[in-house]
């Protein structure tokens, strides 16, 4: 059977350097891109003065992600989204991306253009290029790598390392919404996940929900805001949840913090999806992973232009705690005592 390149039917027949031409024929050129892909190593201009931000993460299949329910195309926008994600945590500006696949050969060609067009959809939302990767084959799933470079000048790169006592301890967005939609859609037999996606997809809200979990936006704006008006001691985005991510700015800043859980921000959706429960699911909140909004630091001095820069980015920023002398994170209830998850119920969600 002859196949030619134009015209592949599946992976085997198009080839690795079939693939890699074909992700290459639709990126988009960018002036700060000398060589793209094609090269040994890519050649990009750096902006004068800037330093480099450099991060890299990897989507596994059955860890990460499952192909029977998060969409190639949402998944590619995800698998750069949560590495623009950790420039946008920096106070930088994303640039370039590698990206590195590992691919069964019998995956069909449909889901590598599905994600590649949600990769470079998101890639062009935030301006970033697609410089260079890594194409193989793999004997048992997905594995999807990332590498995201960005710059930003050095005074205005934002460390997780400079949180001080007293310092307000501020959240942008909404928490929870992810880890409610995992709750969701954990219950999936993989086997059967179209049916429960159509059953759930009509109940109001569950849209929203699963859209924060499968399709996450990065903040890189109103992150880049904050950095910009020098009022972020120290930042991270939320991907482990809120206690586990201020528990890394604690630590690398020497410091603790205590947590007001009544002040986590909860989205309408979240709200009215658990408004039947005897209590408000606030372990999503608190410890659900993947909302990837920013976690900040900032003096009390600098609450009104926090609030000039949210208001400008069109997301809110709640203030959700305090920076303390002390190490280690506590999470209190309103009326003061620690809040555990134990009490609030929230396994009873179903
Ligand atoms: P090498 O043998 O030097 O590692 P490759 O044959 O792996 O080079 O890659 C050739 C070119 O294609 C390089 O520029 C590389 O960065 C790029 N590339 C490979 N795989 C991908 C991919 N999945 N996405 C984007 N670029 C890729
Ligand atoms: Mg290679």
């Amino acid at each position: 059977m002859t196949v030619t390149l134009s015209s592949p039917y599946t992976l085997t027949a198009l080839g690795e350097f079939g693939l890699i031409s074909r992700i290459a024929s639709r990126v988009a050129p960018h002036e700060s891109v000398i060589t793209g892909i094609g090269d040994d190593a890519a050649v990009t201009a750096l902006t004068p003065g800037m330093r480099l931000l450099t991060s890299t993460d990897m989507l596994l299949e059955n860890v990460h992600f499952r192909r029977a329910w998060h969409h190639p195309h949402t998944l590619g926008r995800k698998s750069l989204a949560v590495s623009i994600s950790d420039i946008a945590a920096m106070g930088g500006i994303p640039r370039w991306a590698l990206l590195s696949v590992a691919i069964p050969s019998d995956l069909p060609l449909d889901f590598i253009d599905d994600f590649m067009r949600g990769f470079l959809e998101l890639a062009s939302e935030y301006n970033v290029t697609l410089i260079g990767g890594d194409t193989c084959s793999s004997r048992s799933g997905v594995t999807i790598s990332v590498t995201i470079m960005g710059e930003q000048s050095p005074d205005l790169i934002v460390c997780r390392s400079g949180a001080r006592p007293d310092d307000d301890i501020w959240v942008t967005g909404t928490l929870g919404d992810a880890a409610l939609g995992l709750t969701l859609v954990e219950g999936f037999n993989s086997s059967q996940p179209p049916d429960r996606c159509r059953s759930l997809s009509g109940v109001e809200g569950v849209d929203f929900l699963l859209s924060r979990l499968l399709n996450p936006t990065p903040r890189v704006s109103v992150a880049l805001a904050l950095a910009e008006a020098g009022v972020a001691t120290a930042m991270i985005d939320v991907s482990d949840g809120i206690r586990a991510d201020f528990g890394h700015i604690a630590e690398l800043s020497g410091v603790g913090g205590t947590l007001l859980i009544a002040d986590l921000p909860l989205s309408d959706m979240f709200r009215s999806l658990t408004a039947d429960l005897p209590v408000i699911p606030y372990y999503h909140a608190i410890s659900g992973g993947e909302d990837y909004e920013i976690c900040f630091t900032a003096d009390y001095s600098d609450r009104e232009k926090i609030a000039d820069c949210a208001k400008k980015c069109g997301i809110a920023a709640t203030r959700i705690g305090i920076v303390t002398k002390f190490s280690g994170v506590k999470v209190l209830n309103r009326d003061g005592t620690p809040f555990t998850a134990r009490t609030e119920g929230f396994n009873h969600f179903t």
